[in-house]
């Protein structure tokens, strides 16, 4: 088949590579009808996240048709079209079973290298480095779903695929960073970034009862989208001397009830600071550039709250951390814990609460797919978000005859790595809960 690899630093291809197979029990193959590019792609792109491997397949935001399960899968069928999300649990064990499921203990194999790094680990992750389970991920023709009986939600019949496509990640990331403000009656909420999660956390701040929504960010068109689409108040951070003033200015000197930092680890900026992380992040003494988060925190008013869906990866630097303490910050964040929120905000686009559609600007072939990289990482030609059509434009053919359900024996999509999680020693909880 034909998956989209990671070569090195901004360096992606689209390659051949062997089709993948049903490995375990749980697993379903996944024809891909529709995926989408992500911040955090870029993050990989960028070379910024470690333990990437030449040929790594990215991608973790996808939907498609069952091809194929595993003889553990009793609740898909053959022809059944999903919307699988980016994080993989395994839906038995301790974290699972209190639905924090980005922490699953079972779907990482690389457990022991992420437990270095960060004390423990988090769950597998589609496409997003072998510190993250070195799962092939979905910016291909096919993909293996492990777990497949967690994670895959059904798509209604008649549901357009660009309808439901960004339940796989930022719909509910952007929602769960809303949902982490704890947002009351009379709150102002201010978000970092107008890009595609920022976008999803402004619709989900009005929803969950903010009075004002104040968007940052420099691109007049992801700006202009922020308060056409999402009536959000908009601070172009280019043309104000300091962001932190400007949202005491606006908020009676208070600073906003509640902060979502949805900009990551390759924030932009102007300031001081700014240049020393960028220096420090090229010769690689750093891993990220907490620019947003910075702000955030000094901006927040006290007793706020912070919620941070940006990705980041290592140890910060020059983080005030003596401000949020004397401040009495709360702080909330991490990967999304999907499978929370997927049904929930199908509900919406069902009910016509919002049409995510709106995000997308640039659709695709696979092929041109490195191309599609370059132009959102560098928010070239308006890109706001860009979607892949693997197996092309047409519409969708359910139910009736003639889609290739062809048979695809390759010889195994398996990477190094890529076997299911309780393989460690000591390992997951499964065992000792069940
Ligand atoms: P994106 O790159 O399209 O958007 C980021 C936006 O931030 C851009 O519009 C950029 O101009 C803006 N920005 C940069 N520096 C800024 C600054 N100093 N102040 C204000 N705005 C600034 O990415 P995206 O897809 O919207 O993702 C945003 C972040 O969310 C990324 O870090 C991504 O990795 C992360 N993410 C996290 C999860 C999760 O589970 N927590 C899921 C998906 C994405
Ligand atoms: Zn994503």
């Amino acid at each position: 088949m034909r998956a989209l690899c990671w070569n090195g630093k901004n360096d992606v291809r689209v390659e051949t590579v062997p089709d993948p197979q049903i490995l375990n029990p749980r697993d379903a193959v996944i024809r891909i009808t529709s995926t989408a590019i992500c911040g955090s792609d870029l993050h990989l792109f960028d070379g910024y996240v470690p333990t990437m491997k030449k040929g790594d397949i990215l991608g973790h935001e996808f939907m498609g048709e069952v091809m194929e399960v595993g003889k553990g899968i009793k609740n898909l069928s053959v022809g059944d079209r999903v919307v699988v999300p980016f994080t993989i649990a395994c839906g038995n064990c301790f974290y699972c079973k209190k639905e924090l499921w980005s922490l699953c203990d079972n779907s990482n194999p690389n457990a022991m290298v992420a437990e270095k790094m960060m004390g423990h680990s988090p769950s597998g992750l589609f496409g997003y480095s072998h510190m993250m389970g070195g799962y092939a991920g979905g910016q291909a023709e096919y993909v293996r779903v492990p777990y497949a009986d967690v994670g895959p939600l059904k798509v209604p019949d008649g549901m357009e695929d660009e309808q439901a496509l960004f339940l796989s990640d930022i719909f509910p990331t952007g929602y769960m960073a809303a949902e982490n403000c704890n947002i009351q009656p009379g709150d102002t909420v201010a978000i970092w970034g107008c890009g595609p999660v920022a976008q999803f956390a402004i619709h989900s701040a009005w929803w969950l009862g903010a009075e004002r929504v104040i968007a940052i960010d420099r691109f007049p068109e992801r700006l202009l989208l922020a308060q056409t689409w999402g009536r959000a108040e908009v601070i172009d951070y280019e043309q104000v001397d300091s962001v932190v003033d400007t949202l005491k200015e606006m908020t009676g000197g208070n600073g906003p009830d509640c902060c979502i930092d949805a900009v990551g680890m390759e924030a932009h900026g102007t300031t001081l600071d700014a240049f020393y992380d960028k220096a420090k992040q090229t010769m690689r003494l750093d891993f990220d550039r907490p620019i947003a988060l910075r702000q955030a925190i000094m901006a927040c008013r006290k007793g706020g709250t912070l919620s941070i869906p940006g990705v980041y990866v290592g140890l910060l630097d020059k983080i005030p951390f003596g401000a949020a303490f004397n401040k009495g910050l709360t702080f909330k964040m991490g990967q999304t814990h999907m499978m929370r929120y997927m049904r929930p905000l199908l509900e919406r686009v069902m009910n016509g609460d919002i049409d995510p559609s709106r995000l997308i600007t640039h659709r695709l072939p696979l092929d041109a797919a490195p191309d599609g990289y370059q132009t959102f990482r560098d928010k070239q030609d308006n890109c706001i978000k860009v979607v892949l059509k693997p197996h092309g434009f047409q519409p969708h053919t359910h139910g009736g005859n003639g889609h290739d359900h062809h048979h695809h024996h390759g010889n195994g999509g398996k990477m190094e790595g890529e076997r299911e999680g309780g393989g460690r020693t000591g390992g997951g909880r499964e065992e000792l809960l069940s």
